[in-house]
């Protein structure tokens, strides 16, 4: 070691001991030590007493939740077990090598793990990282190991009590994917997982493409006993989201891949592992999220197709004999761990990969039941207690008797308001001064169909056409498309359904159609623009919704971002023409009611002209807003500044609304601000008596709509037009929630249950 190591060395520790605390005194030791060695990542771990690895410090791992490494796993594990340096290229090669999610750690190539020892006992551990596959030098190691010996004294000196007091009701975060809080005991899927897969070669090109054959027949097997199985306990609807993983599994295009992978050489695991790999980095780089969200599908069908080949099932532990409440926790969750579960005693689902709109937040969702996603690297115990709240996209493990005791709470008091709310949900949301209001149900899923119904949704205000597009590999024809509207028209027999015509294109690719590269999507070949510009494909769709409403005189078109008459015209002249067609051809129809979404700022200058035109309009907030306000909503660095009170949007909207009622148009809002209490109350005050929301927020809607008087929202709304900011005008709606929220105990008790949560 030279001499200026040493003294470099010396300096690292001294600075770090005047630190004000121990976690800055740690990360200064992890920085310095990279800077000193030039290695890239520096990390400090310390053994717990359940001989987990935590990490206590690190410079360049992305290690921004709690990272603790199981017992005995990972490359660090034999650093502890072997209690020697292990110094190696390729980390990621190893049998044992251990990925921590979300740390961006597969960027490294070299490893040097040295363990910490204290009066022969491990204590921890210090590893260095480099992204050159480059080994560290013998004098680098040597630096290392003297640094470990004083770092022992530090590490163990860190005051046990202190460790204790950090993992208690240990905070990750993550995404909600399905609203709700409960408490649980840790059930875990053991994992068997396609990434595990080793990369060998091939030995008999033809026994493998046999192979591939058999497992293909006995995975679509085995997805059909799920697909029955789910269509049991969920229902049709749920049953038919599975339908994701058939066509990938009977996709050419991924059969044509794997035998590819084949032909060159590789062994059947390894081609399934790379054409998943492949076809999921696809989805993910999409920018819709929903797409985004399907690369879930693939993989889960991969681990799949590899549990088939190694011929055994994920395992769930900690379920023998347990009759307890279970938090189903697992790196991917599929369909059938939840099925093969007692739904009365699952309460909740953790993932550590996944986003808000997987399947399986999905199912969560249809279940009723809280989900938190992409929670990333958290270590729990089988069977040990957990609390998730799905409200906030957080868990808490080893929570202490002060906070299992303040959840608990919360989960009484809620079942108990939405026993209360759902009691009501099918009733009439009359307010006191007797105003009829009309809630309506967002959707696009038929997994919503259900919910909705359950709900009390007077109808769907929202029917998005694109989502059933999106969910395939390839165009629908007429004929699917009017299989897939026939089921919402027949579940809404008698009640309103508007569809929405295709509003893809921009940001909302079809993953079967040619891209085309926008600068600026959102303003871009989106809604009307991109379905007026193939006109095949959008005949084909309204001829498919006029088919599928048959006599019914309550189905309604909706045209996405019209902007003007010329193309206001050109989807009229669409509709026209397809109801000829259908008549030449002999179908009974109707024409449906046809209206637009009001959601591109220029369409409230042009209602006068367009009222002979048009049957109703619908104002989409979210769009309107984003335009309005010229901010993505999506853009994490501009959303802080987005905000529906804002007073130009509140203006807006009633321009809207006495422009449409001067005009003598129905009208209603489907964007998110129908279900914002201080929204609604606004939009009520203007006049507006039709809403379409998610449906889960309809029986809590009702219940605010019946405890209030139309008058204090009129007054409310005339305060309001006189304030110049959105903080002043949330402070005003509040006096009224909370008025309003004292004369009815279940929205009191709601009120109270948001108050502590925020
Ligand atoms: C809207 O813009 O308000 C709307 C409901 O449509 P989407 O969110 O689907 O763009
Ligand atoms: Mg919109």
């Amino acid at each position: 070691m030279s001499n200026s190591q040493l003294f470099e060395l010396t300096q690292i520790l001294q600075k770090a001991g005047l630190a004000d605390n121990l976690t800055q005194q740690v990360q200064m030791i992890v920085d310095g030590i990279s800077k000193a060695i030039g290695v890239d990542v520096c990390s400090l771990y310390r053994k717990t007493r359940e001989g987990e690895l935590a990490l206590l410090a690190s410079h360049g791992l992305n290690a921004n939740h709690p990272v603790v490494i199981p017992k005995g796993r990972g490359i660090v594990g034999r650093v502890i077990k072997t209690k020697s340096i292990i110094n190696l290229i390729e980390p990621d090669k190893q049998s044992d090598y251990y990925h921590i999610n979300r740390s961006q750690e597969e960027s490294f190539n070299s490893f040097c793990g040295v363990p910490l020892v204290h009066y022969g006992e491990v204590i921890g551990a210090l590893v260095v990282q480099r992204s050159r596959a480059e080994l560290i030098s013998a004098e680098q190691e040597a630096l290392l190991l003297t640094l470990s010996l004083h770092l022992a004294i530090l590490v163990n000196n860190l005051p046990e009590r202190l460790d204790q007091k950090q993992l208690d009701n240990c905070r990750s975060e993550g995404i909600s994917g399905a609203q709700g809080i409960a408490i649980g005991r840790v059930a875990l899927r053991e994992e068997l997982n396609l990434s595990d897969a080793p990369e060998n070669p091939c030995t008999d090109i033809q026994i493998e493409l046999q192979e591939w054959e058999r497992i293909k027949i006995a995975t679509g097997v085995e997805l059909d006993g799920e697909r029955n199985q789910v269509k049991e306990t969920l229902g049709d609807a749920m049953a038919a989201v599975l339908d994701a993983y058939q066509k990938f599994l009977y996709d050419p295009s991924f059969h044509a891949r794997i035998e590819s992978e084949i032909v060159q050489g590789k062994s059947l695991p390894w081609a399934i592992k790379q054409t998943v790999h492949y076809f999921s980095e696809q989805f993910l780089a999409m920018d819709d999220p929903y797409l985004s969200a399907r690369h879930e599908d693939i993989e889960h069908l991969g681990d799949k197709l590899y549990h088939v080949w190694c011929g055994n099932k994920p395992k769930i532990t900690a379920l023998e004999g347990n009759k307890s409440p279970l938090v189903l926790v697992g790196n991917q969750i599929s369909v059938s761990d939840i099925v093969s579960l007692p739904s009365a005693q699952l309460k909740a689902i953790v993932c550590r990969n996944g986003a808000a709109l997987s399947h399986i937040a999905i199912f969560a969702n249809a279940l009723g039941i809280p989900a938190v996603m992409g929670i990333g690297e958290f270590s729990v115990q089988e069977g040990e207690t957990v609390i998730v709240d799905g409200d906030q996209g957080q868990i808490f493990s080893r929570p202490s008797q002060a906070l299992l005791q303040e959840y608990q709470k919360l989960i009484d008091e809620r079942e108990n308001t939405d026993r209360e709310l759902l009691a009501n949900a099918q009733l009439p949301a009359v307010s006191l001064d007797g105003q009829v209001i009309s809630l309506l149900a967002n959707s696009g899923l038929q997994a919503d169909i259900m919910p909705s119904l359950r709900n009390g949704a007077d109808g769907v205000g929202l029917y998005r056409t694109e989502i059933p597009f999106m969910i395939r590999q390839s165009l629908p024809s007429e004929d699917e498309q009017v299989q897939v509207y026939e089921q919402l028209v027949k579940a809404f027999s008698n009640k309103p359904v508007y569809f929405r015509t295709l509003d893809i294109g921009g940001d909302k690719p079809l993953p079967y159609l040619p891209e085309t590269k926008e600068d600026n999507p959102a303003l871009g070949l989106r809604g009307v623009r991109f379905t007026l510009s193939n006109q095949a494909l959008f005949l084909t769709q309204i001829r498919a919704i006029i088919r599928a409403a048959e006599n019914r005189s309550n189905i309604h078109l909706l045209l996405p971002m019209v902007s003007s008459t010329q193309e206001l015209d050109s989807c009229i002249e669409l509709v026209n023409e397809a109801c000829s067609q259908l008549q030449a051809e002999g179908f009974q129809v109707m024409r449906p009611k046809v209206g637009i979404m009001a959601e591109v700022p220029s369409v409230v200058s042009m209602l006068p002209f367009w009222r002979k035109k048009l049957d109703f309009i619908s104002i989409g907030s979210n769009d309107l807003s984003q335009y309005l306000l010229a901010i993505d909503r999506n853009n994490p660095l501009v959303s802080k500044f987005y905000d529906v009170l804002h007073p130009a949007i509140i203006m807006e909207l009633k321009r809207i609304v006495d422009t449409a009622k001067h005009c003598e148009l129905p009208l209603s809002l489907c964007g998110q601000m129908a279900s914002d209490p201080i929204s609604l109350f606004l939009l009520l005050g203007m006049g507006v008596r039709q809403f379409s929301m998610s449906s889960s927020k309809i029986p809590y809607c009702k219940s605010l709509i019946r405890s209030l008087d139309l008058d204090d929202a009129r007054k409310l709304l005339n305060a309001v037009l006189m304030m110049d900011s959105a903080d002043k005008i949330r402070q005003e709606g509040t006096l009224l929630l909370e008025s309003i929220s004292q004369n009815n105990i279940t929205l009191d008790r709601i009120y109270l249950i948001n108050d502590k949560i925020r």
